[in-house]
């Protein structure tokens, strides 16, 4: 079986890439980039793709005994090496046997040792062919394919539906870990393989950290509660944040709860292709400056996602990068009073030549538990 064509395309893209950056191979050890480019799910994996100018280009998987099977069943078309040790410094051995001259490696994603261990298996004098080329692949995976955003559809979907759901169950005096722990256990039995980050699940005072992990802290009978989490279906992720409030809100709450809409739809009515991050983040800033509020806003907009949940383009302060067709970026402006109460309200958006498409539809208007 050959490779895919979308992956041969990934393939290509990745070389025409290297080239430009002035490499004979590429040396990729960011897993994403690798099950990108191969297929390969496994957890330790380093790929190696040769730049030629005229010769037969070579793919060469590294893994190690444990993922025999899966590697040959997951990367048809890809040669699997099997190696006693390090993916990645088998991958270097065979870059000096190869006589590779400038091979890049991704120096945003290699640790300080794991770049020590590589040149332990490159000869002194021949150490300089590992050029750092930053998250090149990386970056070719910001702007997703038909079957990519075919499969984010429905990692968003599915997590809409999960919010739904948890809804009925939500009540006062329960925990915030019992909420988390259904979620999650209604997202494996519709298929996730795992969720896209530890959810969070902030009551009460909690509501105002923009990042409360779920904890046994139990639901209020009045206050809001943040919600937001991910699933991973396919290798995709998803992100969706919703705020409700558990019995009557204050004025200042429905107030506050008002604006982070108004400044989140706005955030959304933004995105087009063209538009830096930095007018995006800006759209719905503006919104809760003139509400008196963005000092409570303390973090940037939005991030790309895709088969990891935060990867570019950023959409903050200030971004010069361009938002594309095929692109999927989140839109999740806040407010958060510590110590008092705080409002986040999230979508996923798909960008298009004319706009933007929420992923996420489910409702965001005002509920009371
Ligand atoms: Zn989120
Ligand atoms: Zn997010």
């Amino acid at each position: 079986m050959a490779l895919s064509a979308r992956r041969r395309r990934a393939v290509q893209a990745a070389r025409s890439a290297g080239r430009s950056a002035g490499v004979d191979a590429l040396l990729i050890t960011h897993l994403p980039d690798v099950r990108w480019l191969s297929g390969f799910t496994g957890s330790n994996a380093a790929l190696l793709l040769t730049v030629p100018k005229s010769r037969p280009a070579k793919a060469v998987l590294f893994t190690d005994g444990r993922y025999t099977a899966q590697a040959k069943a997951e990367t048809p078309g890809t040669r699997v090496v099997i190696a006693q040790k390090n993916a990645a410094l088998a991958a270097c051995e065979w870059l000096v046997e190869a006589k590779i001259r400038r091979c890049g490696f991704d120096d945003d994603n290699t640790t300080v040792a794991s770049l020590k261990q590589m040149r332990t298996a490159i000869p002194k004098k021949r150490r300089a062919m590992l050029q750092p080329v930053g998250a090149l692949v990386s970056e070719l995976r910001w702007v997703k394919d038909a079957d990519e955003i075919a499969k984010m559809r429905r990692a968003a979907a599915l997590g809409c539906q999960l919010f739904e759901e948890i809804l009925g169950l939500m009540e006062p005096g329960m925990t915030e870990n019992a909420v988390a722990a259904d979620l999650e256990y209604r997202a494996r039995l519709a298929g996730a393989e795992a969720m896209s980050f530890p959810t969070i699940v902030a009551s009460g005072e909690r509501s105002a950290l923009p990042h409360g992990k779920a904890s046994a802290a139990k639901l209020p009978r009045r206050g809001f509660v943040t919600l937001d989490f991910g699933v991973v279906l396919d290798g995709y992720c998803s992100d969706m944040t919703r705020t409700v409030q558990m019995g009557r809100a204050s004025d200042e709450e429905r107030a506050v709860y008002d604006a982070v809409l108004a400044a989140q739809e706005a955030g959304v009515a933004a995105v087009r292709s063209g538009v830096t991050g930095g007018e995006v983040d800006e759209a719905g800033r503006a919104v809760l400056r003139t509400a008196k509020l963005d000092k409570w806003f303390t973090h940037s907009t939005g991030h790309g996602v895709g088969l990891e949940i935060h990867e570019g383009p950023r959409l903050g302060a200030k971004q010069k990068q361009k938002l594309e067709p095929g692109m999927v970026v989140t839109i999740e402006p806040g407010v958060y009073m510590p110590g008092r109460f705080g409002v986040r309200i999230e979508d996923m958006v798909l960008v298009t030549a004319s706009g933007g498409e929420i992923l996420t539809p489910c409702t965001k208007a005002w509920i009371e538990l």
